[in-house]
């Protein structure tokens, strides 16, 4: 650690010591890192990997850290932070954005430029080269539709341009999030999308804005949905005869407009947890959606093992959507 440490103060990269990894990351979780190194640019996250890869020491590059959880007791050696590493540029033909380069600065100026496709992404946290990595989308919008390629740092050292074609893309994934290629993403180039005018898309952005705030919680606290869609659909099919019953009829009211959709979503988690014996978990669930965990207080983290091994005793697959680092 003291070789890397002499290298930053050479190279003038920022970087804490023992840092409280709570204190960076978006739900406020996690451990000790020895180092949490933020590089200002593309060349300092460049060499700076390059001699990590080198040497063989461990270590995660992280954006936002809105899809991940570091467990409290995860102390890891080393964490680079990409979001200092913000800048883009709207060329004639293609965007060019640096790693860390947040995903809703990007799509709000994308659309005063009357570019189509970043409505759905004015609320999505994250840094553009996360984006990538779990392919994210909203609203059928996705940066992954857009994509030209990444420059990718290998571990070997090498720069290499990869394609979108090279990516794998698959439902909330590719080939980088599960392992199949692995390095760190320096840049993303996207293709200029198609021209429209600005208010349109303001207005619809607006609209999706307005969606988001109705039918999905707020982002503090939260880490958007755990389980990937198969595996809450899983769930779901496999909750008992009575539970499955008694949410038809609260879909029926519904239909019938008898009670609103928020009613229905929060009887839904409701319902499942009485029946289930989980009652405690209702503070920590979404009203809005079943599928969304919110790290409240501090019994949030004991509470979450009991809600991920009561989803994953049902689900045929043992996967959840966000990262966990224990
Ligand atoms: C409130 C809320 C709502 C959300 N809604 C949605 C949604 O609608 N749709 C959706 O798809 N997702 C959603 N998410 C999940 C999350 O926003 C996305 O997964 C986002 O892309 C993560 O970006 P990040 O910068 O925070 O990545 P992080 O969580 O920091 O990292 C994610 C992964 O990317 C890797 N990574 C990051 N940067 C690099 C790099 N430069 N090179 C290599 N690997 C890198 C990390 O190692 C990690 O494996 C939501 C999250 C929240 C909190």
């Amino acid at each position: 650690m003291e070789e890397i440490i002499t290298y930053l103060n050479k190279v003038q990269i920022p970087y804490e010591t023992d840092a409280d990894i709570k204190q960076h990351t978006w739900i406020h979780r996690g451990g000790t890192a020895k180092l949490w190194i933020m590089p200002m640019s593309c060349e300092q996250i460049t060499a700076l990997c390059r001699k990590l890869y080198s040497t063989g020491q461990p270590f995660i590059v992280v954006g936002q850290t809105s899809n991940i959880y570091f467990k409290n007791d995860y102390n890891p050696d080393i964490i680079i932070s990409t979001t200092k590493l913000n800048h883009y540029y709207i060329n004639p033909t293609t965007i060019d954005c640096e790693c860390g380069t947040s995903v809703k600065t990007l799509s709000h100026a994308c659309i005063e430029s009357g570019y189509a496709g970043f409505e759905g992404l004015i609320d999505l946290p994250g840094t553009v080269a996360a984006a990538i990595v779990n392919n994210s989308s909203c609203y059928d919008c996705s940066l992954s539709s857009m994509l030209n390629h990444i420059t990718l740092l290998t571990e070997d050292g090498e720069v290499k341009k990869i394609t979108v074609y090279e990516l794998g893309f698959t439902e909330r994934s590719s080939k980088l999030k599960r392992k199949e290629i692995k390095g760190t993403i320096l840049q993303v180039q996207l293709n200029i999308p198609k021209c429209i005018s600005p208010s349109t898309l303001k207005e619809k952005a607006e609209k999706i804005h307005q969606n988001r705030l109705i039918y999905q919680e707020k982002p503090a606290n939260t880490l958007g949905s755990i389980f990937p869609k198969n595996v809450y659909n899983d769930f779901e099919n496999n909750l008992s005869f009575l539970t499955k019953l008694i949410i038809k009829a609260f879909v029926l009211l519904n239909v019938l407009h008898i009670i609103s959709y928020q009613t229905l979503t929060k009887s839904k988690r409701d319902i499942i947890l009485l029946l289930n014996g989980k009652t405690q978990l209702r503070p920590y669930i979404s009203s809005k959606n079943f599928n969304c965990f919110i790290w409240k207080d501090r019994n949030a983290d004991e509470m979450f093992d009991i809600y991920k091994d009561f989803f994953l005793k049902t689900a045929l697959q043992d996967t959840t959507e966000i990262e966990i680092f224990t």
